[in-house]
């Protein structure tokens, strides 16, 4: 099993050190080129959903990855990833690859509360820590979309097929469980 990092920008090298922790393999992409390798698997970071969306324009990679998520790879998106990911920002009228039925709120929490912990469960793994930095929230879900964590009442993570977000970052805490839950999506589509 391989999986790609999206490295334009942000979090990316702590998702590799967390799938290198559980012995899978993974390689950085940040251009054209690094997408004539194959992956069974695609992360997107945080950090900044503008930037990493113009970006993906900018180096010509936007197309392809959206073909692959549509024709069911498995991606894992965090934070900004969720953003990129997101059909509709509520508080943003820029949208990106758009190919999950949800609708995200930016910054939702606002500037005081840039960033916080806590603890809640996740569907299928259960209670487990999370770290939320500028973070969005998942404002409604569409179609077959499944909630999957809610914090204050807030969804924080959810599923649709073959996709995977978070609002907050499991790659910045020592809990592996959510990279397992992604891996484990990502043997059974190859069973
Ligand atoms: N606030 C960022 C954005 O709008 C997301 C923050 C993050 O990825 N930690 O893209």
């Amino acid at each position: 099993m391989k999986i790609g990092v999206l490295a334009l920008q942000g979090a990316f090298a702590e998702h590799r050190r967390m799938l290198s922790s559980l012995g899978v393999e993974s390689f950085e992409i940040r251009q054209k080129r690094d997408l004539e390798r194959s992956y069974d698997g695609l992360i997107i970071p945080g950090g900044e959903s503008t930037v990493q969306g113009k970006l993906l324009i900018e180096l010509d990679l936007f197309e392809s990855i959206r073909k692959d998520i549509l024709s069911d790879v498995p991606v894992f998106g965090t934070c900004a990833g969720l953003l990129l990911l997101a059909k509709e920002i509520e508080n943003d009228n820029r949208k990106h690859l758009a190919t999950m039925d949800i609708k995200a709120v930016r910054n939702a929490y606002g500037r005081q509360l840039g960033s916080f912990h806590a603890k809640e469960r996740f569907e299928g793994v259960g209670i487990i820590p999370m770290t939320f930095i500028r973070a969005p929230y998942i404002a409604e879900t569409y179609k077959n979309t499944k909630i999957l964590a809610k914090v204050d009442d807030k969804i924080v993570a959810a599923r649709e097929g073959n996709q995977l977000v978070t609002a907050f970052h499991p790659e910045l805490t020592d809990d592996v469980s959510v990279h397992e839950y992604f891996i484990d999506m990502i043997r059974r589509r190859e069973k």
